[in-house]
């Protein structure tokens, strides 16, 4: 079987930084609604049309095809008292953002004084990455998740 339209695809993958560091190494593979569903980033999808199990490659992308630039107006300075908690570097909370309607996770970077600044940009925002990618399945997608526009089961979306 191989990647088309409509069929939900394993995969295992790693995402190294520019110079072939792993930054991230995922223990689940990720399975994924093929076919332009937004389930994945489409230099992904781009790169598995077509492909049958055991296809591996490496993708290298820029930011913009990646995680996206960094946004300086997601870095917000708060009130450390504002947070529920004694927060520490690194801890999330989901927070809205002023010019969008969309809940954004932020990410605490530093304390300065009584002051916690938040960063919302995706911790890989502004780099360019490599994807490690092999296929470890093929299916094809039930009626159900197609309708859904996304993948059910194991690794899948849960209702
Ligand atoms: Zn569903």
């Amino acid at each position: 079987m191989r990647i088309t339209k409509d069929t939900a695809v394993t995969l295992r993958y790693k995402i190294l930084n520019d110079k072939g560091k792993v930054i991230e190494e995922a223990r689940q593979p990720m399975v994924y609604l093929h076919g332009g569903y937004q389930n994945t980033l489409p230099k992904i999808e781009e790169a598995m049309e077509g492909r049958a199990r055991g296809y591996r490659t490496t993708l290298k992308l820029a930011p913009l095809d990646a995680f996206g630039m960094r946004d300086d107006s997601l870095v917000q300075t708060v009130a450390r008292s504002s947070l529920p908690g004694t927060p520490k570097v690194g801890a999330q909370f989901r927070g809205q953002t002023g010019t969008s309607q969309s809940e954004v996770v932020f990410r605490v970077t530093r304390f300065e004084g009584d002051s916690a600044i938040m960063d919302g940009n995706h911790p890989l925002a502004g780099q360019a990455v490599q994807f490690d990618l092999t296929v470890m399945d093929i299916r094809a997608a039930s009626d159900e998740e197609i309708t859904h526009r996304h993948v059910h089961g194991v690794h899948g979306h849960h209702h």
